[in-house]
């Protein structure tokens, strides 16, 4: 295959002279290769010299007009940017690992060692860059035939491949999800023999990829991959324990954990926010400790979104996630993810929904985007039922908004207003005050007012045994 028509930017015209200039061979290789093939937008371009590469890369950003260029000195590479290409230069190396490091020692070698060190034959192929066979396709392990295939297959020993750098089995998973492949049988096999390898790669390489998966149009492929090879075992244990199935006096409660996953993927189609979809992953997440088998009711999962609130942290924690607002963000939405449906199982009181908006506040929309994505059941009447009452909370939300707006809710009243007032220092008194101002509008006892919320502060504080200051 010869892809010289499709290589005809100016980038890898200016490359090819400079690399005859310095007497080098140059190649494009990996991860752009494929997506050029496959027709997917790549701009992240990796060249591969038989030597002097960081010269070269010096040479072509200087053609190119380029000043900024990032040097690495120890791996001998270097990256410019030019436009919107992010340009990388690496000199070809052969590699060798140790049992104990997916970082191998790393020698100068050929194209051939290079491309015997990638994860996959698609990301394995290369494009000459040099005048003689400029745009042909160096496809040493049939990679082209993998993608006319679709299937993902290591370019050695898969047991080698894996067990070198285990990032590689995740990648193989995420690509599977992403490209839509098959990982062919014995790289499967092999993933599944080396998934205890995994524990000698870093949590956050782990976690990049399983982002990555989460990210996908449909990432329930990606998890149960991650399922059947036991990668996910590894590192989420917590959502391997939502699997299965427990049947009492004739009565079973759904499998969580492809409910999970089918409430990811429904999500995915309204939302492409990674801390809503985590959201998702987390939402059901206690399920497990909290299930009991009740005489006359069934089964139930009593307080299971407290508890998992709680773990969030915890898990976040261990996979090495951010601790900041994206954490608080998913806390709040596994705590809140049964309020919307559950409000509808009483008579819809304005004071239960004015709550639902104070607490939510601006990720109200998310959280009924979750909810909505929650809505499912293999009996439809069930499923119509409840989106029927979904949808009346979301009408009741609105007019509630409109007409009092809680979603920013502040107090009228502040606690330092309350320590004018009655001449306080700092203390529970004012909390007191404070929370009873907030119930009270929230119950619709008071409107959202200043002059209203004095009022009611003053009998409040009456029975405090507190007075006005004059
Ligand atoms: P994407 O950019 O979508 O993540 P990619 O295939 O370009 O996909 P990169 O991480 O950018 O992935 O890596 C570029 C290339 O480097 C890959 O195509 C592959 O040839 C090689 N590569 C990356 N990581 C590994 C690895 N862990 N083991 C072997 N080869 C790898
Ligand atoms: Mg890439």
């Amino acid at each position: 295959m010869n892809l010289s028509q499709a290589i005809e930017h100016r980038i890898f015209q200016v490359i090819q002279a400079e690399a005859q200039k310095l007497g080098v061979e140059v190649y494009v290789i990996g991860g752009f290769v494929r997506d050029l093939i496959l027709g997917r937008p790549n701009t992240d371009i990796d060249f591969v010299a038989n030597m002097h590469g960081v010269e070269l890369a010096r040479n072509a950003a200087k053609a190119l007009g380029i000043k900024k260029i990032d040097i690495f000195k120890t791996y001998g590479t270097a990256h410019f940017r030019f436009g919107e290409w992010d340009l990388e230069f690496v000199n070809a190396r052969k590699e060798s690992y140790s049992r104990e490091s997916r970082n191998p020692q790393v020698e100068q070698g050929t194209l051939q060692d290079d491309q015997n060190r990638r994860d996959f034959t698609i990301n394995a192929m290369a494009i000459s860059l040099q005048s003689e066979n400029f745009g042909e396709v160096i496809d040493p392990f049939g990679g082209l035939d993998d993608l006319e295939k679709k299937i993902l297959r290591t370019p050695l020993d898969p047991d080698i491949t894996y067990s070198d750098d285990p990032l590689r089995m995740m990648r193989a998973v995420r690509f599977a999800n992403q490209l839509h492949f098959r990982i062919e049988e014995e790289s499967f096999d092999a993933i599944k023999r080396n998934a205890e390898r995994l524990n000698i790669v870093s949590m956050e390489r782990i976690t990049t990829e399983l982002n990555k998966i989460i990210l996908c149009a449909k990432p329930s492929i990606g998890f149960k991959i991650l399922f059947d090879t036991g990668l996910l075992h590894r590192f989420f244990p917590e959502m391997v324990r939502l699997h299965g199935v427990e049947k009492r006096n004739g009565i079973a409660h759904k499998d969580n954990f492809y409910h999970t996953l089918q409430v990811l993927d429904n999500l995915c189609e309204t939302s492409d926010n990674l801390w809503l979809r985590w959201s998702a992953i987390m939402h059901d997440i206690a399920k497990p400790p909290t299930k009991r088998f009740e005489e006359g009711v069934g089964w139930t999962f009593h307080g299971h979104e407290d508890v998992g609130a709680r773990w969030v942290p915890k898990i976040f924690g261990r996979l090495k996630l951010p601790l900041d607002h994206s954490m608080k963000f998913v806390q709040k939405m596994v705590l809140l993810h049964l309020r919307p449906i559950a409000l509808t199982k009483e008579e819809i009181s304005d004071s239960a929904i004015r709550r639902l908006l104070f607490e939510a506040g601006d990720d109200i929309d998310e959280l009924m985007k979750l909810c909505r994505a929650d809505i499912t059941s293999k009996n439809e009447a069930k499923v119509q039922r409840y989106l029927a009452n979904y949808e009346i909370v979301v009408q009741k939300l609105i007019e509630l908004e409109e007409k009092d707006r809680v979603r920013n809710f502040q107090p009228p009243i502040s606690g330092e207003d309350i320590m004018r007032i009655f001449n306080l220092s700092p203390g529970r008194e004012i909390g007191i005050i404070k929370n009873a101002i907030k119930d009270a509008i929230l119950d619709g006892v008071i409107r959202n007012d200043y002059d209203e919320a004095y009022a009611f502060m003053l009998q409040q504080a009456q029975s405090l045994g507190l007075k006005v200051e004059s």
